[in-house]
């Protein structure tokens, strides 16, 4: 009862996970602002570029983000956010190495955001080699020139054959607001590990680039060994 007398309606049934009050991983204390023009398929997009800090002074990560509003949110005409958690990629993204297709999906994955309103990009250049670093990436590398496929490479050097952690784009998530997503992905343990932290993947968005010479082995140890759905 309200102190009126009248019957309190009953609360209604939350339909969004919970938002964390305080991120675990990311300081949002030091997070920047600005608007990025960015080339993408020889046309330039203006996007909102969000830098994040993470509590680990090693994990830093770049949204880039097509709102649909200038004030944030989302209008009810405008569908569910599609994302893509990118994983960096020296090799790939900066000198389009063709051993790998993260270059290739970095690029499809900008175009589809930059014609879809609430498109986003997480980019998270710690995640570099599937989380082992740089060195130890180039490492594999060279035992994969002896035959080794990518996950007995890795295993090779002692690493893991998948490092990365999803905790800081789920929260990057949250912060902007989008807890209900389109993920563009091929990969099913990036839904599991982002619905675990508390997004809802409403749908998975496939993101199949064709192979290289080049990358072909690596995209087929990727899909028999890794199941990722290509
Ligand atoms: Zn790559």
């Amino acid at each position: 009862m309200d102190p009126h007398g009248n019957k309190c309606p009953a609360p209604l049934e939350p339909l969004m996970p919970p938002r964390p009050e305080t991120p675990a991983k990311l300081d949002l204390d030091r997070l920047a602002v600005t608007t990025l023009p960015i080339e993408v398929a020889g046309r330039e997009v203006m996007l909102e570029a969000r830098a994040y800090q993470g509590r680990d002074e090693a994990t830093q990560a770049m949204a880039l983000i097509n709102r649909a509003a200038p004030s944030g949110g989302v209008p009810a005409d405008v569908g569910l956010p599609l994302v893509r958690v990118h994983s960096g990629c020296v090799t790939g993204d900066i000198f389009h190495s063709l051993r790998c297709d993260c270059y290739a999906q970095l690029q499809a994955a900008l175009a589809r955001i930059a014609e879809t309103p609430n498109g986003v990009l997480i980019y998270l250049p710690y995640h570099e080699g599937r989380g082992i670093g740089l060195f130890k990436k180039i490492r594999a590398y060279a035992l994969q020139d002896k035959g080794l496929d990518t996950v007995d490479a890795n295993l090779e050097i002692g690493a893991p054959v998948d490092a990365r952690d999803y905790e800081l784009a789920a929260e990057i998530l949250h912060d902007l607001g989008f807890e209900k997503i389109r993920l563009m992905t091929n990969n099913p343990d990036k839904v599991e590990a982002l619905s675990t932290a508390g997004i809802v993947v409403a749908e998975r968005v496939p993101l199949v680039v064709e192979p290289s010479r080049h990358s072909r082995r690596y995209l087929e140890t990727k899909k028999r060994r890794l199941a990722h759905e290509l």
